[in-house]
């Protein structure tokens, strides 16, 4: 019981740490930190390593190095424009290292000769000689010639500064690494070889070595593994207990109407996943399945199945897309599907489908609201705008979300919640691999549609450079256009904001427009508002322009079977699977297409991963890639989403299973967590959970 008492203490507003008032607890709320559990677990983004120490006479330009030495000349320069720098040198008995700080002449009044200093930069080549410029510094006793260590670096904001930063993690770290309980059960920490949590949290922050920090992260890892899973299976017993509208459907009516609905005959991997969705669909259990495909292997023909089948058991279904044009192409297109269904199977009657979309009027949606609730609408298909608290079912018993990466967790609920528990199928284009997915989604059984449609030709792909762009614009870019096909060039922009990303892609719109000054250019960003993207991605499915230039804000599934080429700016900042994504938006006919993918990175493992492209055009084989080099983070998308978490990359597939083996014996021994040995980890999730639910 005192652990767990001292384990709720954690969750205690950091104005409970002695020195910490209401003015630092505003500065930390800044960044995200409310509890002293945020305060523990707020990992530092990297590391001063001044374990490593450097000889001067070693030093080559260019390279980050710490040294050591004594102070010997300390001066003021006035340079050109008037600023005051500081010079020094630095001494370690091999040679001497000129330091300049730039504009600060203050130091003179701080460092002595005779001083020793422990510094720490990047070294540039100087008139001829070795020099640091404005490098850390700090002074060590020359009785103990220690470095200060490994230092945390911790993401900072106005107000706090580095060093009160440290020294209240120091504080805050020394005390919890000695009095944290750990609640993994004893038995788990047995089977798996892993860290102390007291030792793990201290060493995560303040590491020994390199060593103790890989243990360490491990640990906080497995933690963090172990807990999500735990959570996703605790979530799905409570939604599994409410029984679902059983819909049985005859092989033989199952196979008139796909006879009937498809003008192609279905892949064997389109099969496998409509088989899997049926038999869920026949059990009182709901269905919470995930569909996942690469781009253009065929998802919506799935989707319009499960569809299908909720008419024919006279209920409701309803397919959610994140943006307009998706929702309306699928409206066209399942609409299209649905209307060639058998009337035998629906006796007599045709399907109504509707379509439902934020940039519709209030009487269109009035109508709509009116049908769905009535029951006289079968189908709907549609944006967010389905979710809004105006849409009431007659009888949804089939929910389907398209591109579900682009929804959140409660968007899937609230879907799910305009029916008495309906069947949801989840459907994504992003491939993730099976260990990672089985994590992550551990509350949706999965098919994967793993075959494309027969007769695609695979997208040939080349890493270019630079001053290679004008040949690609003459000699595949014009002929293209001269053949009437269209052409995606993106300008995507990683980690920095909206607006920076929009300024790339128009600086660029205006150059474009004189390149291909015979044919129409047009632009697309993510400051425009979603109306106007939409209409932006109409008029170019339309073929009223011929070149996009766009934004990352093209992501996304909309069906441009026309386009043929598509350029992709700043490749080597994105991982694999995204760039996988963007390749996608080409290649979707019988046309060959071409995807070029832009180095801008000097760095030779850059471009070799980029090459990974050039060999295939499998997103699963990709994301595995990504996942061994990048780690979890850009596969999950907390990266994009800005939440990125220091311990991404250390979510490796080993690891990963690991937490999965050990969470499933858990849950299988004691689904509660209230056997004693459990009751302590029981506490932690609830505690995470009560926290989760208090900030959102
Ligand atoms: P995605 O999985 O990316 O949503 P779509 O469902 O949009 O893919 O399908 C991409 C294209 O492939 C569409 O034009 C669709 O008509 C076509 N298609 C789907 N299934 C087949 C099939 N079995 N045979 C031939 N073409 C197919
Ligand atoms: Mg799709």
């Amino acid at each position: 019981e005192a652990a767990a008492d001292l384990m709720r203490g954690l969750h205690a507003p950091v104005t409970k740490i002695k020195g910490v008032g209401e003015k630092n607890a505003a500065t930390l709320e800044k960044l995200g930190i409310h509890t002293i559990n945020d305060l523990l677990y707020f990992l530092p983004r990297a590391y001063d390593d001044y374990t490593k120490l450097s000889y001067i006479s070693r030093l080559q330009p260019n390279m980050l190095a710490t040294v050591i030495g004594t102070v010997r000349h300390t001066t003021i320069r006035a340079s050109a424009n008037g600023r005051r720098d500081f010079y020094m040198e630095i001494d370690d008995t091999t040679a001497r290292l000129g330091i300049m700080c730039f504009g600060q002449h203050f130091l003179i009044r701080q460092i002595k000769e005779g001083q020793h200093l422990v510094v720490r930069g990047l070294t540039t080549f100087f008139s001829g000689r070795i020099q640091m410029s404005n490098p850390d510094m700090h002074v060590v006793d020359p009785d103990d010639l220690k470095t200060p260590g490994i230092l945390p670096v911790y993401p900072l904001t106005e107000g706090l500064g580095m060093k009160q930063m440290r020294a209240l993690m120091r504080k805050i770290v020394s005390y919890w690494a000695e009095n944290i309980p750990d609640y993994i059960p004893e038995s788990t920490l047995e089977r798996v070889d892993l860290a102390d949590l007291g030792w793990a949290l201290e060493q995560a922050h303040f590491p020994a070595g390199e060593d103790h920090l890989m243990h360490a992260r491990r640990r906080l890892v497995f933690d963090e593994l172990l807990i999500m899973q735990l959570t996703i299976m605790a979530n799905r017993r409570a939604w599994q207990s409410i029984p679902a509208h059983e819909i049985t459907v005859e092989d033989d009516a199952l196979q008139a109407f796909i006879d009937a609905a498809f003008p192609f005959p279905l892949t064997g991997a389109q099969r496998r996943a409509i088989d899997d969705l049926r038999a869920d669909l026949a059990q009182p259990i709901p269905m919470n399945r995930l569909l996942q495909g690469d781009v253009g292997s065929g998802k919506t023909a799935v989707a319009a199945t499960a569809l299908a089948l909720a008419v024919m058991a006279g209920k409701q279904g309803a397919i959610m897309a994140p943006t307009g044009i998706l929702a309306e192409q699928h409206f066209r297109g399942i609409g299209a599907t649905l209307a060639k269904m058998p009337s035998e199977l629906t006796n007599g009657k045709t399907p109504v489908v509707a379509l439902l979309t934020g940039s519709m009027n209030s009487a269109e949606r009035e109508a709509v609201y009116a049908g769905l609730e009535s029951g006289a609408i079968d189908v709907v298909i549609g944006t967010h705008a389905l979710i809004q608290s105006g849409v009431t079912f007659n009888d949804l018993a089939v929910a389907v979300i398209d591109e579900q990466h682009r929804f959140g967790v409660e968007q899937r609920g609230a879907l799910r919640s305009k029916g008495t528990n309906p069947h949801l199928l989840v459907m994504t284009a992003t491939p993730i691999p099976r260990t990672l997915a089985l994590t992550l989604y551990a509350d949706l059984d999965q098919s994967v549609i793993d075959e494309m449609p027969p007769g695609r030709l695979p997208v040939k792909t080349r890493v270019i450079e630079p001053n290679e762009r004008h040949r690609i614009y003459e000699h595949i870019v014009e002929p293209e256009l001269e053949r009437g096909h269209q052409v995606f060039i993106v300008y995507p922009l990683v980690e920095a904001s909206e607006h920076i990303e929009a300024e790339a892609a128009i600086e660029n719109f205006d150059r474009l427009q004189r390149v291909f000054s015979h044919h129409q250019v047009g632009l697309l960003h993510g400051r425009m508002r979603p109306a106007e993207k939409d209409a932006v991605m109409a008029a170019f499915r339309d073929h009223e322009f011929d070149v996009l230039v766009t934004t990352s804000v093209a992501e996304v599934g909309v069906d441009i079977p026309n386009a043929t080429v598509i350029i992709i700016e700043n490749a080597t900042r994105f991982g694999l699977a995204q760039l996988h994504q963007f390749r996608g938006r080409v290649g979707r006919s019988g046309l060959q297409a071409y995807c070029f993918l832009v180095c801008d990175s000097p760095v030779e493992d850059a471009r070799k991963r980029l090459r990974a492209l050039e060999m295939t055009n499998d997103g699963f084989q990709l994301a595995q890639i990504d996942w061994q080099l990048r780690g979890a983070g850009d596969l999950i998308g907390t990266r994009q989403s800005g939440q990125s978490s220091a311990l991404d990359e250390q979510m490796q597939p080993e690891l990963v299973e690991l937490a999965q083996r050990e969470a499933r014996t858990l849950y299988e021994i004691d689904p509660d967590l209230t056997q004693s040995e459990h009751e302590l980890l029981g506490v932690r999730i609830r505690s995470l959970q009560d926290a989760r639910s208090d900030v959102s």
